[in-house]
Formats: structure tokens, sequence, C-alpha cells
């Protein structure tokens, strides 16, 4: 193959727009996934399980990853950049490794360092930044997802007490969850509730049989009776407001992890291509493989150049939901496409779990589904250009 004078994994020099600390950030969440996580995935995915979440859990805690860009409490004060490039480099390895870093941080502890009270967030979040806790945040229900406004998950007054009944569906990490932040209906709209998981009547049982996120805990919870103090319920917000602002933090790590999940496809696909012959030559040198290589490296970099863009904005304090909405349609449903395209290239090994392809394929499915569907992205910025809101 002629030299090309382009480094073919960063072809637009898109690495000298980030600073040297960005760029350690990266370097050092790649390094662990490259340690701890790509000798086991392949493995851990076709047994669909994380078996060593808590141990994995501790050690994303001690590199700063959890709850990385929030400040105090034992977080990294991290800038959303740095936050980006974490999640990428977590999603090349495995979606599953990244959704369980979304939520621990962007989902549970957000909430609570967002909406919570001092104690709350004295109590839980310095054990969560370090991995001792792991939290999972309980919006969907079986009947009710892109629709949490309707939810039916009740929480009453009982004296000075709450009393949560429910079930919620979906739950990212809730089987071995210590904490879980719950969303449900009160006289008073829709409130937060941080619940200890060994609450009785607590309980989360963990789905199974899934063809996709394999390498991560999803389960049910379901809440009978739950009982919990008054200082349970996070007294800052109330309404949708709350769980929306939690899910425009994790939007904004996808927007970044997709794009990890595409690269590790592209990249698979270039080096197989060079090393696979047909018709006696690599098909690598053949223009219809060319043509496909060439539109995922397009992708995947237009990609990155959206993803830092509202990284700076949300840095800059100015980025927008409907604006991570614009990133999280795109670069999800671009990674989806370079990934299949990716397995083609692949041909019948395309389909095994000797390469990471049609693991990171299976996984962007979820992706595409979770923090908002495409068509719901779509109808946030629908409604941003038009001001006709078209959800009912
Ligand atoms: C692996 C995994 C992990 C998850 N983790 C969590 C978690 O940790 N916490 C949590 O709370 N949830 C979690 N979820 C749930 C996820 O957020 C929901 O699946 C998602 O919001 C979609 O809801 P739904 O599955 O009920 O689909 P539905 O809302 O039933 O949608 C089905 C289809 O109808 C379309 N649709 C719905 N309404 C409209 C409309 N008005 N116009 C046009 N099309 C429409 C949707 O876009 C979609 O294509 C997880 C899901 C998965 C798969």
């Amino acid at each position: 193959m002629p030299k090309s004078a382009l480094d073919p994994r960063d072809p637009l020099g898109l690495d000298d727009l980030f600073d040297a600390e960005e760029l350690a950030v990266r370097d050092t969440v790649r390094a662990w996934c490259a340690d701890r996580v790509l000798p086991h995935i392949a493995d851990w995915y076709e047994r669909g399980e994380l078996p060593e979440v808590r141990e994995l859990a501790r050690e994303l805690g001690s590199i700063g990853a959890l709850g990385m860009h929030l400040e105090g409490y034992g977080c990294a004060g991290a800038s959303a950049v740095q936050y980006g490039l974490a999640c990428l480099e977590l999603e090349a390895a495995d979606s599953g490794l990244r959704s369980l870093v979304s939520v621990q941080g962007s989902l549970a502890m957000y909430a609570i360092h967002r909406w919570g009270s001092e104690e709350q967030r004295q109590q839980w979040l310095p054990g969560m930044a370090a991995g001792e806790t792991i939290g999972c945040f309980g919006l969907t229900e079986p009947d009710h997802g892109s629709d949490p406004a309707s939810m039916r998950t009740r929480a009453k007054r009982e004296g000075a007490d709450w009393v949560l009944d429910g079930r919620k569906m979906w739950i990212t990490n809730g089987s071995v969850a210590g904490v879980a932040v719950v969303w449900a209906r009160t006289d008073d709209g829709i409130r937060g509730f941080v619940v200890p998981t060994d609450t009785p009547g607590f309980s989360a049982p963990e789905i199974k049989h899934k063809g996709s996120l394999r390498a991560s805990v999803t389960s049910e919870l379901v809440l009978e009776g739950v009982r919990l103090p008054a200082a349970a319920a996070l007294p800052e917000v109330s309404g949708l407001k709350g769980p929306l602002s939690c899910l425009n933090q994790a939007r904004y790590g996808i927007v970044w992890g997709a794009l990890g999940a595409a690269r590790s496809c592209l990249e698979a696909a270039r080096e197989y291509s060079i090393g696979r012959e047909q018709f006696g030559r690599p098909i690598a040198g053949f223009q219809l493989t060319q043509a496909k290589l060439a539109d995922m490296s397009l992708e995947l970099n237009k990609g990155l150049l959206l993803a830092l863009h509202l990284g700076r904005r949300m840095d800059a304090g100015t980025l927008r939901p409907e604006q991570v909405s614009y990133g999280k349609l795109n670069n999800v449903r671009e990674a989806i496409g370079i990934a299949r395209t990716a397995r083609t290239i692949l041909g019948a090994n395309g389909i095994s779990y000797d390469y990471p392809v049609m693991r990171h394929a299976n996984n962007l499915e979820s992706v595409l589904t979770y923090e908002g569907t495409v068509e719901m992205h779509q109808l946030v910025i629908g409604q941003a250009l038009t001001g006709q809101a078209a959800f009912r």
C-alpha cells in the first residue's frame, strides 16, 4: 500500500484541538481500558455478564472517572471536554462500560449533586465518586418510556414519611446498586427520591436474554411500600425538569461515547481490509471498500468536531439541551451506520465475537434507543426549528 502522509487514526489532525490535560485524561482512560477491559470484554459479552463490576467501579473511581465533571465531594472536577474524551475511550472498549460510568456520574450522582440537600451530597457522593457505592437512575417504566410525564410510580405522604409504590424498567446498574435515584409522581408533581437499595420493599431483578449491552447490568426496579424518611426526597426540584436535566448530562456523554464504538469498528475494518485478500489482492484495494472506509472516516471525524464544539459550549456554560439533541441524534445514528458498514467489510468474520464489530453494532442498538430515541431527538430539534411541539 502506498504510504499515506495522513495518520489514518487522526486524518484531520484533530488531536491538535485538545490541550495537554485533555489528552492526558484520554490516554489514562485508554490505557485502563486496554489493561482491564479489552482482554476480557468479548468473553464477558458472550456470557452476558459484567462479572467484576464492583472491582471495576472501584478502579474507575481511582482513576477519577466517576462523577468526573462534578465539583467537590471527592469528584475530579474535570472539564466537559475531558469527560467527553473519557466517555469516548470507555465506549471504544464497550458501551456497557460507558453506560456504567454515565449512569453513575451523569444520572445518579448528578441528580444528588444538582438537586440534593447538603446532607444527601455528603452522605452519598464521596462513596459514589470512589466507586464504593454504585448508583442507578429509575425513570423509565414498563408502560412509559419516551413519555415519562405519564409515569405511574407514586410517592405518598404518610405522616412525615414517603411511601413509594411502582415499577421501573430497563434500569442500568439496578441489581448492583447501593443507591437508586427514583422518580415518582406526588401530589406536587414528579419528585426524585434517594433510595438505599436495602430498604424493605425494594428489589431489583436483573433483566436477562438481552441481545445488546450484554456486558452491562440492566434491571427492573420493584417498589412495594418502600418507606422513606422525609429527607429522602431531592429538595431542590419538582417536575420533569429534574430528570430531564440529568438526561441532558448523560446524553452529552453519549455524543462522545458513540464515536468510540465507531472508531473501534472503523479501525477493525481498516486493518482487516488490508490483511484480507480476495481475487488475488487485498480487499482494501477495491474501490467499493475504499468508498466505505472513506465515508466511515468522514462521518467519524465530522462527529468528533460536533462533539468537541458541544463540549466547548458546555465548558463555556452556553450549551442548550436542543444542541445536545443534535449531537446525540447525529453521532449515534452515524456510529451505528459505521458499525454496520464495518461489519460488511469483515464478511463472515463480521458476525464473530472474535472481532469487536458485531458487539459494538449490537450495543449501539440500545444507545440509539436510550437517553431519548432518534425520533424524540428529531422532535426536539423539530420543535426548536418550528416552534411547534409534535410529541402528541
Ligand atoms: C440497555 C438499556 C438501558 C437503559 N437504562 C436506563 C436507565 O438506567 N434508566 C432509565 O430510566 N431508563 C433506561 N433505559 C430505558 C430507555 O431510556 C427507554 O427504553 C427509552 O426512553 C425509550 O422508551 P421505550 O423503550 O419505552 O420506547 P417507547 O417510548 O415505547 O418508544 C417506542 C418507539 O416509538 C417511538 N415513539 C414514541 N413516541 C413517539 C412520538 N411522539 N412520535 C414519534 N415516535 C414516537 C419511539 O421513538 C420508539 O421508536 C434503558 C434502555 C435500555 C435498552
